[in-house]
């Protein structure tokens, strides 16, 4: 293809589809917003600790695993610095008022057999649970990088059964029922409203194995970035998009917010929809087409602390710690109410030469944008007093908890750091500081479903917003708005060609 591609938005999505499309010859321009590009692969560094935005767990790693072999296709998977977490213990969850524990192993045997043999009584349940995660994940062919990826709407009945009644279905026990749900956060689960095929190819990702960045995610950010460079194409960052000029179904240029003009044969968002729309003339799209896209439910968004903590007072723990206060809980993380934080997530992300200590945490809860509704019109650095003031309460909230895990963990803590769903709908532009973008309701699966191509000639989409979210999710759907200029199938070919000659057929 000699056409050139403009990408808005140089996150996880728009690099991945940039990196693409340039090993294919693509003369390809990234349009960053940020001084960095990565969106949430961004890091930053605070009393000299790099800390991870958006991206802590990995999936897809492992040999044979799609997003290693996307990476191997782009060659860059060498050169990624990734660590396993515990084979043994990928993921450990504690409910703070039962006093219960649990260490998840990876892997799908010890996954089944771990909670079969813990919850004796339900030992077939979890067997025909876990069949019907794996049995959900293969439905889609473009997880496993197949070529034959059928339509969402010719899947098993189970496929759009909400998350929790899947679960429902083949466990009895809530407390099991209750377990099973712990890697919400992961995917920002809702009761009778998530999909059962986002909890299957959340869970079924991390239980084939869970990995994490050494030295921070925005690694993955430059690596792609380089495939960008390498071939002749550009990542501009500091250039806001902040007009689309559109007629005729046509896209005709982008203007940046430094007054440069950029134009281009194709183009593709790959920021959030609602956020594109802000951009284009309001007759550039149907009415009907940006009434739907305004009224997709968004995920809920997160308040994280970044704690730099004291020399050697912090064991270093090669795992996601997942935290509830108690049972019944696990599908309202995202609720703010007097219960909240109802779960939260802590971990210690490997530095090199990683030691027993960890300089570092990182401790994530859910929550809703509507806590922070009221100073939706302000900007970073000038959000006032009193939002400052609640953001300390929060991490005190968040910290008591730990206080109730580890004794005297304040005392372990140098330096504190916040942010709210206001930092992330402010640095990713995301709307509601959507943790995972638009919500994918099992209830109105047609509503939240938006297709990579749109009603503008020259304009495709890619990002979280469409497909799935996260690590996995977001390179699949990479390929897929690449593949939409250069072929299908064209891509998925190449990739599992170019893996299975250098390292086998797995
Ligand atoms: C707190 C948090 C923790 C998370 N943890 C994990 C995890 O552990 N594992 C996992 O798999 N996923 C995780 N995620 C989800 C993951 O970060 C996202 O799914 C992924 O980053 C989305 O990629 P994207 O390219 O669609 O969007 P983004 O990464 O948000 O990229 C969009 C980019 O567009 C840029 N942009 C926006 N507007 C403009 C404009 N007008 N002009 C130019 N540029 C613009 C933004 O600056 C940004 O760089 C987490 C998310 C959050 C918020």
């Amino acid at each position: 293809m000699n056409d050139t591609v403009l990408i808005i938005g140089g996150g996880l999505g728009g690099l991945f589809t940039g990196a693409l499309l340039a090993r294919n010859g693509v003369r390809v321009t990234v349009l960053e917003k940020n001084a960095t590009p990565g969106g949430g692969l961004q890091t930053f560094v605070r009393s000299g600790q790099r800390f991870e935005t958006g991206m802590h767990m990995l999936g897809g790693f492992r040999r044979g695993g799609s997003i290693a072999r996307i990476c191997h296709y782009l060659g860059i998977l060498d050169r990624l610095k990734l660590r396993p977490t515990d084979p043994d213990c990928m993921d450990s969850l504690l409910y703070l008022e039962e006093g219960e524990r649990y260490a998840i192993p990876e892997g799908r045997e010890r996954f089944t057999d771990y909670f079969a043999g813990l919850f004796p009584h339900e030992a077939d349940g979890v067997r025909r649970y876990v069949e019907a995660l794996y049995r959900l994940s293969e439905e889609v062919g473009m997880f496993y990088l197949r070529e034959d990826s059928a339509s969402i709407f010719s899947h098993s009945e189970e496929f759009l059964l909400p998350a929790d009644e899947l679960i429902a279905r083949y466990v009895v026990d809530p407390r099991l029922r209750d377990v099973l749900a712990y890697m919400n956060p992961m995917y920002g689960g809702v009761a009778h409203h998530t999909p059962a095929y986002i909890h299957a190819l959340v869970n079924v990702l991390y239980i084939n194995g869970e990995d994490r960045f050494v030295d921070g995610s925005s690694q993955l950010a430059e690596a792609l970035a380089g495939v960008i460079r390498a071939e002749g194409g550009r990542v501009e960052t500091r250039a806001e998009a902040v007009r689309i000029d559109c007629a005729e179904r046509m896209i005709r240029g982008v203007e940046t917010a430094d007054g440069r003009r950029f134009t281009a044969d194709r183009y593709i968002s790959a920021i959030h929809p609602c956020t594109l729309l802000r951009l284009l003339p309001e007759e550039a799209l149907p009415r009907a087409y940006r009434q739907r896209l305004d009224s997709i439910p968004n995920s809920y968004s997160a308040f994280t602390v970044y704690l730099t903590l004291r020399p050697e007072s912090f064991p270093y723990i090669n795992h996601t710690c997942y935290c509830q206060t108690s049972h019944g809980d696990a599908w309202r993380f995202g609720d703010c109410d007097g219960a909240w934080p109802r779960g939260l997530m802590y971990m210690t992300p490997p530095v090199s030469g990683q030691g027993p200590f960890s300089r570092k945490l990182i401790l994530t809860t859910p929550m809703s944008f509507e806590a922070v509704r009221r100073w939706e019109s302000t900007t970073t650095g000038r959000r006032g007093a009193e939002y400052e003031h609640w953001k300390e309460e929060q991490a005190a909230r968040m910290l008591a908890r730990m206080e109730r895990i580890y004794p005297a963990f304040g005392s372990r803590i140098e330096t504190i750091h916040t942010s709210s769903p206001l930092t992330i709908r402010d640095y990713y532009g995301v709307k509601e500081g959507a943790m995972y973008g638009f919500r994918k309701d099992a209830q109105q699966i047609a509503l939240s479903q938006v297709p990579i191509v749109t009603k503008i000639r020259n304009l495709l989409l890619t990002g979280q917003n469409i497909n799935l979210h996260g690590i996995c999710g977001v390179p699949l759907t990479a390929v897929n708005t690449a593949e939409a200029l250069l072929g299908v199938n064209r891509l998925i070919h190449a990739i599992n060609t170019k893996y299975d000659t250098d390292y086998g057929t797995f």
